[in-house]
Protein backbone atom coordinates (compact mmCIF):
# COMPACT_ATOMS: atom_id res chain seq x y z
CA UNK A 1 0.00 0.00 0.00
CA UNK A 2 1.54 3.62 -1.25
CA UNK A 3 -0.97 5.72 0.62
CA UNK A 4 -2.29 6.69 3.66
CA UNK A 5 -5.81 6.02 4.95
CA UNK A 6 -6.37 9.16 6.62
CA UNK A 7 -9.52 8.96 7.01
CA UNK A 8 -9.29 5.44 8.94
CA UNK A 9 -9.35 7.48 12.29
CA UNK A 10 -13.24 9.41 11.07
CA UNK A 11 -15.67 7.93 13.82
CA UNK A 12 -18.69 8.55 11.32
CA UNK A 13 -17.01 5.64 8.60
CA UNK A 14 -20.05 3.66 7.65
CA UNK A 15 -20.02 0.45 7.97
CA UNK A 16 -18.83 -0.99 4.59
CA UNK A 17 -16.21 1.55 5.16
CA UNK A 18 -14.94 -0.18 8.21
CA UNK A 19 -15.13 -3.58 6.43
CA UNK A 20 -12.86 -1.90 3.99
CA UNK A 21 -10.46 -0.75 6.35
CA UNK A 22 -9.88 -4.36 7.51
CA UNK A 23 -9.88 -6.21 4.16
CA UNK A 24 -9.02 -5.25 0.77
CA UNK A 25 -12.20 -6.15 -1.23
CA UNK A 26 -9.47 -7.67 -4.31
CA UNK A 27 -8.60 -10.16 -1.27
CA UNK A 28 -11.22 -12.22 -1.92
CA UNK A 29 -9.97 -13.48 -4.89
CA UNK A 30 -7.48 -15.46 -2.59
CA UNK A 31 -10.62 -16.74 -0.50
CA UNK A 32 -12.51 -17.86 -3.41
CA UNK A 33 -10.57 -20.83 -3.97
CA UNK A 34 -11.42 -22.01 -0.42
CA UNK A 35 -14.68 -21.56 -0.44
CA UNK A 36 -15.61 -23.20 -3.90
CA UNK A 37 -13.71 -26.53 -2.14
CA UNK A 38 -15.84 -25.93 0.91
CA UNK A 39 -19.36 -24.61 -0.45
CA UNK A 40 -21.32 -22.12 -0.37
CA UNK A 41 -22.57 -22.45 3.51
CA UNK A 42 -18.57 -22.17 4.45
CA UNK A 43 -19.05 -18.50 3.84
CA UNK A 44 -19.19 -15.61 6.25
CA UNK A 45 -21.73 -13.49 5.38
CA UNK A 46 -19.54 -10.56 6.57
CA UNK A 47 -17.41 -11.52 3.35
CA UNK A 48 -20.70 -11.31 0.99
CA UNK A 49 -20.25 -7.94 0.23
CA UNK A 50 -16.91 -8.53 -0.59
CA UNK A 51 -17.13 -10.66 -3.31
CA UNK A 52 -18.33 -7.43 -5.40
CA UNK A 53 -15.13 -6.62 -5.96
CA UNK A 54 -14.45 -10.21 -7.85
CA UNK A 55 -17.25 -9.29 -9.98
CA UNK A 56 -19.80 -11.77 -8.52
CA UNK A 57 -23.22 -10.63 -6.74
CA UNK A 58 -25.51 -12.99 -5.03
CA UNK A 59 -28.85 -13.07 -6.75
CA UNK A 60 -31.99 -13.14 -4.90
CA UNK A 61 -32.78 -14.81 -2.70
CA UNK A 62 -28.88 -14.65 -0.99
CA UNK A 63 -29.12 -17.76 0.91
CA UNK A 64 -29.91 -19.84 -2.34
CA UNK A 65 -26.49 -19.32 -2.92
CA UNK A 66 -26.30 -18.24 -6.98
CA UNK A 67 -24.15 -15.25 -7.88
CA UNK A 68 -24.37 -13.19 -10.55
CA UNK A 69 -21.17 -12.79 -12.26
CA UNK A 70 -19.78 -9.56 -14.27
CA UNK A 71 -17.05 -9.68 -16.95
CA UNK A 72 -15.38 -6.16 -17.75
CA UNK A 73 -15.22 -5.73 -21.49
CA UNK A 74 -13.17 -2.16 -21.79
CA UNK A 75 -14.12 -0.57 -24.55
CA UNK A 76 -16.88 -3.41 -26.09
CA UNK A 77 -13.71 -4.92 -28.12
CA UNK A 78 -13.52 -8.94 -27.71
CA UNK A 79 -11.46 -11.47 -29.91
CA UNK A 80 -12.95 -14.47 -30.89
CA UNK A 81 -11.33 -16.40 -28.17
CA UNK A 82 -12.98 -14.26 -25.65
CA UNK A 83 -16.26 -14.18 -27.07
CA UNK A 84 -16.35 -18.52 -27.71
CA UNK A 85 -15.09 -18.37 -23.79
CA UNK A 86 -17.64 -16.17 -22.36
CA UNK A 87 -20.48 -18.35 -24.56
CA UNK A 88 -18.89 -21.17 -23.00
CA UNK A 89 -19.73 -20.17 -19.73
CA UNK A 90 -22.90 -19.60 -20.13
CA UNK A 91 -23.57 -22.62 -22.07
CA UNK A 92 -21.74 -24.77 -19.24
CA UNK A 93 -22.52 -22.75 -16.34
CA UNK A 94 -25.29 -19.81 -16.60
CA UNK A 95 -28.10 -21.75 -18.01
CA UNK A 96 -27.47 -20.26 -21.11
CA UNK A 97 -28.07 -16.66 -20.19
CA UNK A 98 -25.80 -14.30 -21.80
CA UNK A 99 -26.24 -10.16 -21.10
CA UNK A 100 -25.01 -7.62 -22.17
CA UNK A 101 -25.14 -4.76 -20.02
CA UNK A 102 -24.97 -0.90 -20.55
CA UNK A 103 -21.54 -0.39 -19.73
CA UNK A 104 -20.52 -2.96 -22.42
CA UNK A 105 -19.86 -5.45 -20.34
CA UNK A 106 -21.25 -9.30 -20.28
CA UNK A 107 -23.52 -11.27 -16.93
CA UNK A 108 -23.94 -14.02 -16.07
CA UNK A 109 -26.41 -15.95 -13.71
CA UNK A 110 -27.02 -18.76 -12.00
CA UNK A 111 -23.33 -19.84 -10.72
CA UNK A 112 -22.63 -21.83 -8.18
CA UNK A 113 -19.61 -21.09 -6.14
CA UNK A 114 -17.64 -24.30 -7.03
CA UNK A 115 -17.69 -23.23 -10.21
CA UNK A 116 -15.85 -19.83 -9.87
CA UNK A 117 -12.41 -21.39 -10.00
CA UNK A 118 -12.81 -22.89 -13.64
CA UNK A 119 -14.68 -19.96 -14.98
CA UNK A 120 -11.55 -17.30 -13.08
CA UNK A 121 -9.17 -19.88 -15.20
CA UNK A 122 -11.08 -19.63 -18.61
CA UNK A 123 -11.30 -16.25 -18.43
CA UNK A 124 -7.62 -15.54 -17.59
CA UNK A 125 -6.87 -17.68 -20.62
CA UNK A 126 -8.35 -15.29 -22.89
CA UNK A 127 -7.30 -12.15 -20.84
CA UNK A 128 -10.20 -11.22 -19.63
CA UNK A 129 -11.59 -10.48 -16.18
CA UNK A 130 -13.89 -9.81 -13.60
CA UNK A 131 -11.77 -7.60 -10.95
CA UNK A 132 -13.40 -4.09 -11.03
CA UNK A 133 -16.53 -5.15 -12.61
CA UNK A 134 -18.68 -4.62 -9.33
CA UNK A 135 -17.56 -2.87 -5.83
CA UNK A 136 -15.83 0.54 -5.05
CA UNK A 137 -13.27 0.35 -7.63
CA UNK A 138 -12.96 1.53 -11.29
CA UNK A 139 -15.52 -0.19 -13.42
CA UNK A 140 -15.19 -1.24 -16.75
CA UNK A 141 -14.06 1.34 -19.13
CA UNK A 142 -16.39 2.59 -21.42
CA UNK A 143 -15.83 3.24 -24.67
CA UNK A 144 -15.91 3.73 -28.11
CA UNK A 145 -17.46 0.18 -29.86
CA UNK A 146 -15.67 1.53 -33.11
CA UNK A 147 -12.66 1.94 -32.33
CA UNK A 148 -10.26 1.71 -34.66
CA UNK A 149 -12.17 1.14 -37.44
CA UNK A 150 -14.54 4.42 -36.88
CA UNK A 151 -14.60 7.18 -39.94
CA UNK A 152 -15.94 9.26 -36.87
CA UNK A 153 -13.71 9.05 -34.46
CA UNK A 154 -10.73 11.88 -33.46
CA UNK A 155 -7.99 9.08 -32.33
CA UNK A 156 -8.12 5.23 -32.44
CA UNK A 157 -8.58 4.94 -28.46
CA UNK A 158 -7.99 1.27 -28.44
CA UNK A 159 -4.39 1.58 -26.69
CA UNK A 160 -4.94 3.80 -24.46
CA UNK A 161 -7.74 2.25 -22.87
CA UNK A 162 -6.24 -0.81 -22.41
CA UNK A 163 -3.29 1.44 -20.55
CA UNK A 164 -5.70 3.00 -18.31
CA UNK A 165 -7.52 -0.64 -17.50
CA UNK A 166 -4.33 -2.28 -17.10
CA UNK A 167 -2.94 0.43 -14.19
CA UNK A 168 -6.26 -0.24 -12.79
CA UNK A 169 -7.22 -3.46 -12.74
CA UNK A 170 -5.71 -5.19 -9.34
CA UNK A 171 -4.62 -2.11 -8.92
CA UNK A 172 -5.18 -2.17 -4.64
CA UNK A 173 -4.20 1.86 -4.80
CA UNK A 174 -7.61 2.24 -5.89
CA UNK A 175 -9.38 -0.34 -4.78
CA UNK A 176 -10.63 0.62 -1.93
CA UNK A 177 -12.49 4.41 -3.22
CA UNK A 178 -15.63 5.67 -1.97
CA UNK A 179 -18.04 4.50 -3.63
CA UNK A 180 -18.37 2.82 -7.23
CA UNK A 181 -16.17 4.98 -10.16
CA UNK A 182 -16.88 4.79 -13.11
CA UNK A 183 -14.92 6.15 -16.36
CA UNK A 184 -15.56 6.45 -20.05
CA UNK A 185 -12.96 6.99 -22.88
CA UNK A 186 -14.12 7.74 -26.31
CA UNK A 187 -12.77 9.58 -29.43
CA UNK A 188 -15.97 9.26 -31.30
CA UNK A 189 -17.72 12.52 -32.16
CA UNK A 190 -21.27 11.06 -31.36
CA UNK A 191 -20.46 10.77 -27.49
CA UNK A 192 -21.22 6.60 -27.90
CA UNK A 193 -19.96 6.06 -24.73
CA UNK A 194 -22.08 8.02 -23.00
CA UNK A 195 -19.55 10.74 -21.21
CA UNK A 196 -22.10 13.15 -19.19
CA UNK A 197 -22.92 10.03 -17.00
CA UNK A 198 -19.74 8.65 -16.01
CA UNK A 199 -17.99 10.07 -13.17
CA UNK A 200 -14.96 10.48 -15.11
CA UNK A 201 -14.92 10.99 -19.31
CA UNK A 202 -12.65 11.70 -21.88
CA UNK A 203 -14.55 13.20 -25.00
CA UNK A 204 -12.73 14.34 -28.61
CA UNK A 205 -11.77 17.98 -28.84
CA UNK A 206 -8.31 19.49 -30.68
CA UNK A 207 -6.23 22.18 -29.54
CA UNK A 208 -3.77 24.54 -31.37
CA UNK A 209 -0.41 23.91 -29.88
CA UNK A 210 3.36 24.88 -31.27
CA UNK A 211 1.22 26.42 -34.74
CA UNK A 212 -0.67 22.74 -35.39
CA UNK A 213 -3.98 21.25 -34.56
CA UNK A 214 -3.28 18.59 -32.06
CA UNK A 215 -6.16 15.91 -31.42
CA UNK A 216 -6.45 15.02 -27.99
CA UNK A 217 -9.27 15.56 -25.52
CA UNK A 218 -11.61 17.53 -23.21
CA UNK A 219 -12.38 16.42 -19.64
CA UNK A 220 -15.87 15.92 -17.91
CA UNK A 221 -15.93 15.16 -14.07
CA UNK A 222 -18.87 14.44 -11.77
CA UNK A 223 -21.80 12.94 -13.58
CA UNK A 224 -23.88 9.56 -12.62
CA UNK A 225 -27.15 8.22 -12.06
CA UNK A 226 -29.21 6.54 -9.07
CA UNK A 227 -31.86 9.05 -7.41
CA UNK A 228 -29.96 11.99 -7.55
CA UNK A 229 -28.13 11.89 -11.16
CA UNK A 230 -26.04 14.97 -12.33
CA UNK A 231 -24.56 15.43 -15.57
CA UNK A 232 -20.80 15.59 -16.14
CA UNK A 233 -19.10 19.27 -16.10
CA UNK A 234 -16.52 19.87 -18.03
CA UNK A 235 -12.80 21.23 -16.87
CA UNK A 236 -10.72 24.34 -18.53
CA UNK A 237 -8.23 21.23 -19.73
CA UNK A 238 -6.82 20.08 -22.99
CA UNK A 239 -4.99 16.46 -22.58
CA UNK A 240 -2.98 15.02 -25.15
CA UNK A 241 -3.98 11.16 -25.56
CA UNK A 242 -0.36 10.07 -23.56
CA UNK A 243 -1.44 12.23 -20.33
CA UNK A 244 -4.76 10.42 -20.55
CA UNK A 245 -3.40 7.79 -17.42
CA UNK A 246 -1.85 10.54 -15.91
CA UNK A 247 -5.04 12.21 -15.35
CA UNK A 248 -7.12 9.09 -14.89
CA UNK A 249 -4.75 8.54 -11.95
CA UNK A 250 -5.10 12.43 -10.42
CA UNK A 251 -9.13 12.40 -10.54
CA UNK A 252 -9.00 9.16 -9.17
CA UNK A 253 -6.03 10.05 -6.50
CA UNK A 254 -8.74 12.90 -5.90
CA UNK A 255 -11.97 11.16 -5.42
CA UNK A 256 -10.35 8.21 -3.17
CA UNK A 257 -8.50 11.04 -0.61
CA UNK A 258 -11.33 13.71 -0.92
CA UNK A 259 -14.04 11.83 -1.68
CA UNK A 260 -17.45 11.04 1.16
CA UNK A 261 -17.15 8.23 2.99
CA UNK A 262 -19.47 8.34 5.62
CA UNK A 263 -23.17 8.07 3.95
CA UNK A 264 -22.98 5.68 1.39
CA UNK A 265 -25.97 7.54 -0.48
CA UNK A 266 -23.44 10.93 -0.86
CA UNK A 267 -20.26 8.74 -1.88
CA UNK A 268 -20.17 9.40 -5.38
CA UNK A 269 -17.30 11.45 -7.14
CA UNK A 270 -20.30 13.34 -8.43
CA UNK A 271 -20.95 14.56 -4.81
CA UNK A 272 -17.79 16.01 -4.19
CA UNK A 273 -17.92 17.54 -7.37
CA UNK A 274 -21.41 19.53 -6.93
CA UNK A 275 -19.87 20.86 -3.72
CA UNK A 276 -16.67 21.89 -5.18
CA UNK A 277 -17.00 22.71 -8.67
CA UNK A 278 -15.26 22.48 -11.86
CA UNK A 279 -12.76 25.28 -10.86
CA UNK A 280 -11.64 24.05 -7.60
CA UNK A 281 -11.29 20.27 -9.13
CA UNK A 282 -9.18 21.82 -11.83
CA UNK A 283 -6.80 23.21 -9.70
CA UNK A 284 -6.63 20.24 -7.22
CA UNK A 285 -6.02 18.04 -9.91
CA UNK A 286 -2.89 20.39 -11.50
CA UNK A 287 -1.36 20.02 -8.54
CA UNK A 288 -1.26 15.92 -9.15
CA UNK A 289 -0.29 16.26 -12.92
CA UNK A 290 1.56 19.23 -13.45
CA UNK A 291 0.59 21.96 -15.82
CA UNK A 292 -1.64 21.25 -18.35
CA UNK A 293 -3.20 23.45 -21.52
CA UNK A 294 -6.46 24.94 -21.16
CA UNK A 295 -9.48 23.81 -23.09
CA UNK A 296 -9.41 23.80 -27.00
CA UNK A 297 -12.23 22.75 -29.24
CA UNK A 298 -14.67 20.24 -28.45
CA UNK A 299 -15.20 17.45 -31.67
CA UNK A 300 -18.43 16.34 -29.84
CA UNK A 301 -21.49 15.68 -32.18
CA UNK A 302 -24.86 15.01 -32.55
CA UNK A 303 -25.36 11.88 -29.74
CA UNK A 304 -26.27 8.86 -31.42
CA UNK A 305 -27.21 6.93 -27.92
CA UNK A 306 -24.87 4.48 -28.66
CA UNK A 307 -26.77 2.83 -31.81
CA UNK A 308 -25.25 1.50 -34.92
CA UNK A 309 -27.87 -0.57 -36.86
CA UNK A 310 -27.51 -0.89 -40.42
CA UNK A 311 -24.41 -1.79 -42.94
CA UNK A 312 -21.77 1.37 -42.32
CA UNK A 313 -18.55 1.64 -44.33
CA UNK A 314 -15.18 1.61 -41.91
CA UNK A 315 -12.16 4.02 -41.97
CA UNK A 316 -10.46 0.84 -43.62
CA UNK A 317 -11.36 1.15 -47.05
CA UNK A 318 -13.76 -2.05 -48.33
CA UNK A 319 -14.39 -3.13 -45.10
CA UNK A 320 -17.60 -2.46 -43.18
CA UNK A 321 -19.33 -2.66 -39.75
CA UNK A 322 -22.71 -4.35 -39.24
CA UNK A 323 -24.81 -3.33 -36.13
CA UNK A 324 -27.02 -5.72 -34.76
CA UNK A 325 -29.75 -5.83 -31.99
CA UNK A 326 -29.81 -7.87 -29.15
CA UNK A 327 -33.53 -7.67 -27.80
CA UNK A 328 -32.60 -6.25 -24.06
CA UNK A 329 -29.39 -7.24 -24.53
CA UNK A 330 -30.41 -11.15 -23.43
CA UNK A 331 -28.59 -13.79 -25.90
CA UNK A 332 -28.29 -17.55 -25.68
CA UNK A 333 -24.89 -19.13 -25.51
CA UNK A 334 -25.46 -20.69 -28.82
CA UNK A 335 -26.20 -17.18 -30.87
CA UNK A 336 -23.44 -16.01 -28.99
CA UNK A 337 -21.44 -18.70 -30.68
CA UNK A 338 -22.88 -18.44 -34.23
CA UNK A 339 -21.85 -14.67 -33.75
CA UNK A 340 -18.36 -15.33 -33.15
CA UNK A 341 -18.41 -18.34 -35.81
CA UNK A 342 -19.78 -15.70 -38.68
CA UNK A 343 -17.56 -12.87 -37.39
CA UNK A 344 -14.56 -14.73 -37.62
CA UNK A 345 -15.51 -16.88 -41.00
CA UNK A 346 -16.48 -13.76 -43.00
CA UNK A 347 -14.35 -11.26 -40.48
CA UNK A 348 -11.49 -10.82 -37.81
CA UNK A 349 -13.50 -12.74 -35.39
CA UNK A 350 -13.89 -9.66 -33.50
CA UNK A 351 -17.40 -8.23 -31.51
CA UNK A 352 -18.18 -5.05 -30.02
CA UNK A 353 -20.38 -4.43 -27.27
CA UNK A 354 -22.45 -1.35 -27.44
CA UNK A 355 -23.83 0.66 -24.01
CA UNK A 356 -27.06 -0.06 -25.43
CA UNK A 357 -26.80 -3.19 -24.93
CA UNK A 358 -26.19 -4.22 -28.98
CA UNK A 359 -23.50 -5.65 -30.40
CA UNK A 360 -21.46 -4.73 -33.57
CA UNK A 361 -19.42 -7.47 -35.97
CA UNK A 362 -16.92 -5.29 -37.48
CA UNK A 363 -14.31 -5.96 -40.48
CA UNK A 364 -16.24 -7.55 -43.04
CA UNK A 365 -15.20 -6.81 -46.58
CA UNK A 366 -17.86 -5.42 -48.46
CA UNK A 367 -18.17 -8.41 -50.71
CA UNK A 368 -18.81 -10.65 -48.05
CA UNK A 369 -21.60 -8.21 -46.41
CA UNK A 370 -24.39 -9.60 -48.27
CA UNK A 371 -23.77 -13.37 -47.74
CA UNK A 372 -23.62 -12.89 -43.79
CA UNK A 373 -26.75 -11.59 -43.64
CA UNK A 374 -28.39 -14.28 -44.87
CA UNK A 375 -27.22 -16.00 -41.67
CA UNK A 376 -29.96 -17.92 -39.30
CA UNK A 377 -29.16 -15.80 -36.55
CA UNK A 378 -30.05 -12.50 -37.78
CA UNK A 379 -33.67 -13.37 -37.74
CA UNK A 380 -33.69 -12.42 -34.36
CA UNK A 381 -30.46 -10.88 -33.79
CA UNK A 382 -31.38 -8.07 -36.52
CA UNK A 383 -29.89 -6.12 -38.34
CA UNK A 384 -33.18 -4.03 -39.14
CA UNK A 385 -34.85 -4.37 -35.94
CA UNK A 386 -38.87 -3.34 -35.32
CA UNK A 387 -39.23 0.18 -34.43
CA UNK A 388 -39.82 -0.50 -30.24
CA UNK A 389 -37.51 -3.30 -29.54
CA UNK A 390 -34.43 -1.63 -31.30
CA UNK A 391 -34.33 1.22 -29.05
CA UNK A 392 -35.65 -0.56 -25.63
CA UNK A 393 -32.98 -1.21 -23.06
CA UNK A 394 -33.98 -2.60 -19.76
CA UNK A 395 -32.01 -3.64 -16.12
CA UNK A 396 -31.39 -7.02 -14.35
CA UNK A 397 -34.56 -6.68 -12.56
CA UNK A 398 -36.22 -8.54 -9.91
CA UNK A 399 -34.96 -12.30 -11.86
CA UNK A 400 -31.89 -11.93 -10.68
CA UNK A 401 -31.44 -8.33 -8.44
CA UNK A 402 -31.70 -8.29 -5.02
CA UNK A 403 -32.77 -4.37 -5.17
CA UNK A 404 -34.99 -4.87 -7.70
CA UNK A 405 -38.99 -3.63 -6.80
CA UNK A 406 -39.94 -5.46 -9.93
CA UNK A 407 -39.75 -7.19 -12.88
CA UNK A 408 -38.23 -5.89 -15.96
CA UNK A 409 -36.47 -7.59 -18.91
CA UNK A 410 -39.33 -9.63 -19.85
CA UNK A 411 -41.45 -6.86 -19.28
CA UNK A 412 -40.04 -4.38 -21.32
CA UNK A 413 -39.49 -6.85 -24.51
CA UNK A 414 -43.33 -7.77 -24.25
CA UNK A 415 -44.01 -4.23 -24.20
CA UNK A 416 -42.07 -3.28 -27.12
CA UNK A 417 -43.43 -6.11 -29.22
CA UNK A 418 -46.66 -4.84 -28.05
CA UNK A 419 -46.15 -1.35 -29.14
CA UNK A 420 -44.86 -2.38 -32.61
CA UNK A 421 -48.05 -3.84 -33.40
CA UNK A 422 -49.73 -0.90 -32.40
CA UNK A 423 -48.22 2.23 -33.42
CA UNK A 424 -45.69 3.26 -36.01
CA UNK A 425 -43.54 6.52 -36.10
CA UNK A 426 -40.77 8.03 -38.55
CA UNK A 427 -38.35 8.80 -35.14
CA UNK A 428 -36.91 6.22 -32.71
CA UNK A 429 -37.93 6.32 -29.26
CA UNK A 430 -35.82 4.97 -26.51
CA UNK A 431 -37.67 3.44 -23.85
CA UNK A 432 -35.50 2.66 -20.87
CA UNK A 433 -36.83 0.12 -17.61
CA UNK A 434 -35.39 -0.08 -14.01
CA UNK A 435 -36.62 -2.18 -11.21
CA UNK A 436 -35.14 0.62 -8.55
CA UNK A 437 -33.57 4.00 -8.71
CA UNK A 438 -30.59 2.82 -8.58
CA UNK A 439 -31.05 2.86 -12.57
CA UNK A 440 -28.21 0.62 -13.92
CA UNK A 441 -30.48 0.97 -16.86
CA UNK A 442 -29.76 4.32 -17.43
CA UNK A 443 -33.29 5.41 -16.96
CA UNK A 444 -32.88 9.64 -16.95
CA UNK A 445 -31.73 9.84 -20.14
CA UNK A 446 -34.44 7.65 -22.33
CA UNK A 447 -37.14 9.71 -23.97
CA UNK A 448 -39.41 7.44 -21.82
CA UNK A 449 -37.50 6.37 -18.65
CA UNK A 450 -39.46 3.63 -16.58
CA UNK A 451 -38.72 3.32 -13.12
CA UNK A 452 -40.15 0.39 -10.93
CA UNK A 453 -41.94 0.72 -7.79
CA UNK A 454 -44.46 -1.19 -5.34
CA UNK A 455 -48.18 0.98 -4.70
CA UNK A 456 -51.29 -0.63 -3.43
CA UNK A 457 -53.48 -2.97 -5.56
CA UNK A 458 -56.81 -1.21 -6.43
CA UNK A 459 -58.39 -4.17 -3.65
CA UNK A 460 -56.04 -2.41 -1.12
CA UNK A 461 -54.61 -5.86 -0.60
CA UNK A 462 -51.10 -5.97 -0.41
CA UNK A 463 -48.29 -4.15 -2.81
CA UNK A 464 -48.38 -4.46 -6.70
CA UNK A 465 -45.77 -3.43 -9.54
CA UNK A 466 -45.99 -0.16 -10.73
CA UNK A 467 -44.07 2.32 -12.65
CA UNK A 468 -43.24 5.77 -12.37
CA UNK A 469 -43.08 7.68 -16.04
CA UNK A 470 -40.59 10.16 -17.12
CA UNK A 471 -39.96 12.36 -20.13
CA UNK A 472 -37.28 13.58 -22.19
CA UNK A 473 -34.52 12.45 -21.54
CA UNK A 474 -31.33 13.07 -23.76
CA UNK A 475 -27.26 13.67 -24.07
CA UNK A 476 -27.53 15.93 -26.77
CA UNK A 477 -26.40 19.86 -26.16
CA UNK A 478 -24.60 18.46 -22.74
CA UNK A 479 -27.53 16.46 -21.79
CA UNK A 480 -30.99 16.97 -19.67
CA UNK A 481 -32.84 14.54 -17.65
CA UNK A 482 -36.09 13.19 -18.31
CA UNK A 483 -39.20 14.61 -16.44
CA UNK A 484 -41.40 12.69 -14.09
CA UNK A 485 -45.17 12.76 -15.22
CA UNK A 486 -47.36 12.96 -12.70
CA UNK A 487 -48.63 10.03 -11.20
CA UNK A 488 -47.79 6.52 -11.73
CA UNK A 489 -49.25 3.42 -13.68
CA UNK A 490 -49.62 -0.20 -12.41
CA UNK A 491 -47.70 -2.96 -14.51
CA UNK A 492 -50.48 -4.43 -15.64
CA UNK A 493 -51.58 -1.00 -17.88
CA UNK A 494 -48.33 0.32 -18.64
CA UNK A 495 -48.59 -0.92 -21.96
CA UNK A 496 -51.40 0.92 -23.20
CA UNK A 497 -50.67 3.83 -21.28
CA UNK A 498 -47.16 4.02 -23.21
CA UNK A 499 -49.57 3.06 -26.47
CA UNK A 500 -51.66 6.47 -25.72
CA UNK A 501 -48.58 8.79 -24.94
CA UNK A 502 -47.04 7.71 -27.88
CA UNK A 503 -50.21 8.35 -30.26
CA UNK A 504 -50.43 11.65 -28.40
CA UNK A 505 -46.84 12.19 -29.76
CA UNK A 506 -47.49 11.05 -33.19
CA UNK A 507 -50.60 13.38 -33.36
CA UNK A 508 -48.84 16.50 -32.30
CA UNK A 509 -45.42 16.07 -33.75
CA UNK A 510 -44.04 17.83 -36.95
CA UNK A 511 -42.54 15.37 -39.48
CA UNK A 512 -39.07 14.30 -38.30
CA UNK A 513 -39.39 15.82 -34.64
CA UNK A 514 -37.82 14.02 -32.07
CA UNK A 515 -39.20 12.98 -28.36
CA UNK A 516 -36.86 15.74 -26.77
CA UNK A 517 -37.03 19.43 -27.52
CA UNK A 518 -34.66 21.90 -25.96
FE1 LIG B 1 -31.11 -3.96 -9.85
FE2 LIG B 1 -32.03 -1.50 -9.57
FE3 LIG B 1 -29.84 -1.94 -11.04
FE4 LIG B 1 -32.19 -2.72 -11.96
S1 LIG B 1 -31.58 -0.60 -11.57
S2 LIG B 1 -30.33 -3.95 -11.93
S3 LIG B 1 -33.23 -3.31 -10.12
S4 LIG B 1 -30.04 -2.26 -8.86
Amino acid sequence: MTYTKHWANNEKLNDTEKQKLETDGLDIFKEIPRYAEEGFSSIPKERWPLFKWAGLYLQKPREDGYFMMRVCVPSGVLNYEQATTLAGIARDYGRDIFDVTTRQAIQFHWLRIGEIPDIFRRLERVGLSTAGACGDITRNIVGNPLAGIDPNELIDTRSIVKEVFDHFQHNKDFSNLPRKYKMSISANVHNASHAEINCVAFTPAVKEIDGKTVPGFHLKVGGGLSSRPYLAQELDLFIQPERVKDVAVAVTTIFRDYGYRQKRTRARLKFLMADWGPEKFREKLLEYTGPLPSRGESRLEEWNAGYFYGVHPQKQKGLSYIGFNVPIGRMTSEEVFELARISKEYGNGEIRTCNSQNVIIPNIPDEKVEDLLKENVFRRISVHPRHFIAYSVSCTGIEYCNLALVETKERMRRIAEYLDEEIALDVPVRIHMVGCPNSCGQRQIADIGLQGIKMKSKEKQGLVDAFEIYVGGTLDHGGKFNQKLKGKVDGEHLAPVLRELLAFFKEEKVAGESFYRF
